[in-house]
């Protein structure tokens, strides 16, 4: 596929009617490609925090799919009987070194099928932005989607909701609203809530969507079936459904909120553990 070098294109979509739309990562984007990062994790809190690394291999972390990188370490920690102003104290330097140690394989063959062509597509549309919302830590995000040949389709410029800026996940959509209207809108307003989406794998997704009052299209592409995740405005089970969600959202016609979603029949072929 060419792809064209033409940054300025998420700044010719600015104006009335664009859409910015918030993609996480794991499960979404890319999936399974999460074990060199789970790693990093370990590792920094085993440098930081004196543990064990033996102590850390049996399950850490277990479970974490849709939280912050912070959440899961302090989730980690406590577990361990780590007290919490301790947690608080070495937050940064967990952050710090689990970046540092975050050196990713060449994550081409993760990511999910039909998903670099429906970037590439909705990249060619001209009235959508793309940016992240992710628990990943910003250069853990960054480097994970370059890894995989995707970050291309992620200019940092448009900002985006990292696990870097908060430990709540429910925090991040307007962090990324607030970035992308300070990078792209010409009074640097908020990008406006009612033409942002999220687009995420799990219920915890779907609540932060729901808490900066954005849309959001779940896919059964990570460890969530599509019936967990019938809370969001849509469900696609594959990037061809979920082609059809994005366009049926953004061309008008479908409706959005609790009481109008619209549920597209998943493959359950498609789930992923
Ligand atoms: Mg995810």
């Amino acid at each position: 596929m060419t792809v064209r070098d033409d940054s300025d294109a998420g700044a010719a979509a600015v104006g009335d009617g664009r859409w910015l739309l918030l993609w996480d990562i794991d499960g979404t984007l890319l999936l399974r490609a999460s074990g060199s990062h789970a790693t990093a994790v370990w590792d920094a809190l085993c440098d930081v925090h004196g543990i064990e690394p033996a102590t850390l291999r049996n399950g850490s972390g277990r479970g974490g799919a849709g939280k912050t990188d912070g959440q899961i370490a302090r989730e980690i920690l406590e577990a361990l009987g780590v007290p919490a102003a301790a947690i608080d104290e070495q937050a940064d330097a967990v952050r710090a070194r689990t970046c540092e140690r975050y050196r990713p394989e060449d994550l081409t063959a993760h990511v999910s099928p039909g998903i670099d062509g429906l970037l590439a597509e909705l990249h060619a549309r001209g009235d959508v932005v793309q940016s992240l919302v992710t628990g990943n830590f910003e250069p853990v995000a960054r480097r994970k989607l370059d890894a995989a040949g995707l970050g291309r389709w992620f200019d940092p410029r448009w900002g985006g909701g990292f696990g870097s800026d908060h430990e709540q996940r429910e925090r991040l959509p307007a962090i990324a609203r607030a970035r992308a209207g300070a990078a792209l809108r010409p009074d640097g307003a908020p990008w406006p809530a009612e033409r942002t989406v999220v687009i995420g794998d799990t219920p915890r997704d779907i609540a932060c969507a729901r808490h900066d009052g954005v849309a959001v299209i779940a896919v059964a592409t990570g460890p969530h079936a599509a019936d967990d995740l019938r809370a969001a405005d849509a469900v696609a089970g594959d990037a061809a459904e979920l082609r059809a969600a994005v366009a049926a959202l953004l061309d008008g016609g479908a409706p959005i909120g609790r009481d109008g979603r619209q549920t597209i029949p998943d493959d359950p072929q498609e789930t992923t553990a």
